[in-house]
């Protein structure tokens, strides 16, 4: 195992916010810590009359920055993730799955949300600047040149970085629409899920991270058999 080269490599991608959480830790922030002016830009984000990158950003630069720690501890207190989550880890891991967390959100909480969960180095976020009297977001994963859009943090460029491998997608907004046309399998959820069916897409559906464990390793096995049959076949590279 591992060492013939024909392995397949399986890649899970899980958005966060409203996926492993339960609802969006932006939004809960902005109706926590902002003014008003916040549900204007949080509209246009998600009718995509604006880019996420300039509606978060603009989000964000509503907050004084000396709210860090408030924010942060805020966040840790009211986020739910949802059930099945650590289980569905577990799983994964176990049937030789990599598993990395691809979020719009911000470092300043997904890390200390998911830091329970022994998924360092496996985290794409964005990150917040604290050095001006404003919070200011900084894009460390931007657009690269087979995305046409104005991502923020580009999931169709990071699922490219997984060519070759099967990959699947986990998510539930508007984010997840470009990422989701480059995925293998698509778990999915709201928006993302109704995308899906207007599209003629395949997509299984979840509310919990057991239904998220079913059918992400029902899939896995069926890839892993076929191509053992290939091989049984004389085919393969
Ligand atoms: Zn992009």
């Amino acid at each position: 195992m591992g060492c013939d080269g024909m392995t397949p490599r399986g890649v899970v991608v899980c958005d966060f916010d409203g996926t492993i959480t339960e609802r969006d830790m932006i939004v809960s922030i902005m109706e926590r810590f902002a003014p008003p002016e916040w549900e204007a830009l949080g509209k246009a984000v998600v009718e995509r009359r604006m880019s996420v990158r300039e509606g978060v950003g603009r989000m964000f630069a509503l907050l004084p920055s000396s709210r860090r720690e408030e924010i942060v501890d805020f966040a840790l207190k009211t986020a739910r993730i949802r059930p099945g989550f650590p289980e569905f880890l577990a799983a994964a891991w176990r049937a030789g799955l990599e598993f990395y967390v691809v979020s719009g959100g911000i470092d300043l909480f997904v890390l200390p949300i998911l830091s329970p969960f022994r998924l360092d180095g496996k985290i794409y976020c964005n990150r917040a600047a604290f050095d001006e009297e404003r919070i200011r977001i900084e894009w460390p994963h931007p657009c690269g040149p087979g995305c046409k859009g104005d991502c923020g943090l580009c999931k169709p460029t990071i699922m490219e970085g997984f060519g070759g491998a099967w990959t699947v997608l986990v998510g539930d907004g508007v984010t997840d629409f470009l990422a989701a046309e480059r995925a293998d399998l698509v778990v999915a959820r709201d928006g993302l899920l109704r995308r899906c069916l207007e599209l003629g897409r395949p997509a299984a559906s979840f509310e919990t991270f057991y239904e998220v464990r079913d059918a992400v390793l029902a899939a896995w096995d069926a890839v892993r058999a076929g191509r053992s049959a290939e091989r049984a076949k004389g085919g393969g590279p």
